[in-house]
C-alpha cells in the first residue's frame, strides 16, 4: 500500500548511548507533533535495534529498520547477520543497496535481488536504493542506470512480492554532499520508475509503490520534495541525526 514514509538512515553513527537517546528524542517529538497518517522508520546500526524496537512499542508511527542483510539464510558467514535474526527481534524494514554498500562492499544488483528475496521471504520490508552517480547522469545515462538496477535488482519478483517494498531513488552525487537534486529532477525520475513499474507489472502495481527521494534532504527543502506528485516521502541521512531536524521532515505530511 502507498503510504508517506519518512526513514533515517544512521549509517555508522551514535554509539549504543547516543542512540538511545536519539532514538527517545524522536519518539518524543513524533508522539507530540505528528498528526498525520506518515510513518517514521529508523534504520539504526545492528546492536541497537533491540532496544530501539522496545522504545518503538510506545508509539504507532515508528517503526525500526536495519540497514543491510545477508542473502543467505544462515551459516558459516562470520560477521554477518541474516534476515531472520533482523526479523526475530521485531524489526520491520531493512535497507538494501545503498549507494555506500553498493561503493564500499562491492554489492552488485545480482547480489541484492538475492537479499531482496530473502528479506521478503523473512517478512522484512526493503528499502530498495537505486540511483546514478554524477558520472553517470553528466554522460545522460541516468535512465538507463536506474532501469538496470531495477530490471537486475527487483524486477524478478512477481508482481504481489513486488508490491511489498519501499523504492529510495538516491542520486549518489546528492548524498552527503549537501547537494540535493531539484524537486523537478527527483520528480522527473520517480515518474520514470512509476513507468517502468507500470510497463512490467500493471498501472495500479505502480501506483501503489511507496517511492522515496534520498540525497541531502532536510527540513528546508523537504516540503517542495514532498509536494511532487511521484514522490512519498524521504531517505533521510545527515539530518536524521538530529531529532528536531528528523522530526520537521516528517512534520511535512502533517
Ligand atoms: C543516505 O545516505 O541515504 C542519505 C540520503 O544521506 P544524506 O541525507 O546525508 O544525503
Amino acid at each position: 500500500m502507498r503510504k508517506k514514509i519518512v526513514a533515517g538512515n544512521w549509517k555508522m553513527n551514535t554509539d549504543y548511548n547516543e542512540g538511545l537517546t536519539l532514538f527517545s528524542e524522536v519518539v518524543t517529538l513524533v508522539n507530540a507533533e505528528i498528526t498525520g497518517s506518515q510513518t517514521a522508520v529508523v534504520c539504526s546500526p545492528f546492536i541497537h535495534l533491540q532496544s530501539l524496537v522496545e522504545k518503538s512499542k510506545t508509539s504507532d508511527k515508528v517503526f525500526i529498520g536495519a540497514q543491510n542483510a545477508h542473502q543467505a539464510e544462515s551459516g558459516a558467514y562470520t560477521g554477518e547477520i541474516s534476515a531472520k535474526m533482523i526479523n526475530s527481534i521485531g524489526v520491520d524494514y531493512v535497507i538494501l543497496g545503498h549507494s555506500e554498500r553498493r561503493q564500499y562492499f562491492g554489492e552488485t544488483n545480482e547480489l541484492l535481488a538475492k537479499k531482496t528475496d530473502t528479506a521478503l521471504k523473512n517478512s522484512l520490508t526493503p528499502i530498495f536504493c537505486i540511483g546514478e552517480t554524477l558520472q553517470e547522469r553528466e554522460a545522460n545515462t541516468h535512465f538507463d542506470v536506474i532501469k538496470s538496477q531495477l530490471v537486475e535488482g527487483v524486477f524478478h519478483l512477481d508482481a504481489e512480492a513486488f508490491a511489498k517494498i519501499v523504492i529510495a531513488y538516491e542520486p549518489v552525487w546528492a548524498i552527503g554532499t549537501g547537494v540535493t537534486a531539484s524537486a523537478e529532477q527527483a520528480q522527473e525520475i520517480h515518474e520514470f520508475i512509476r513507468k517502468e513499474i507500470s510497463a512490467k507489472y500493471t498501472q495500479a502495481v505502480a501506483d501503489e509503490i511507496t517511492m522515496l527521494y534520498g540525497g541531502s534532504c532536510n527540513p528546508k527543502n523537504a516540503p517542495e520534495l514532498f509536494a511532487k506528485a511521484d514522490i512519498d516521502g524521504g531517505l533521510i541521512g545527515g539530518a536524521s541525526l538530529k531529532a528536531r531536524d528528523f522530526v520537521d521532515i516528517l512534520k511535512v505530511f502533517n
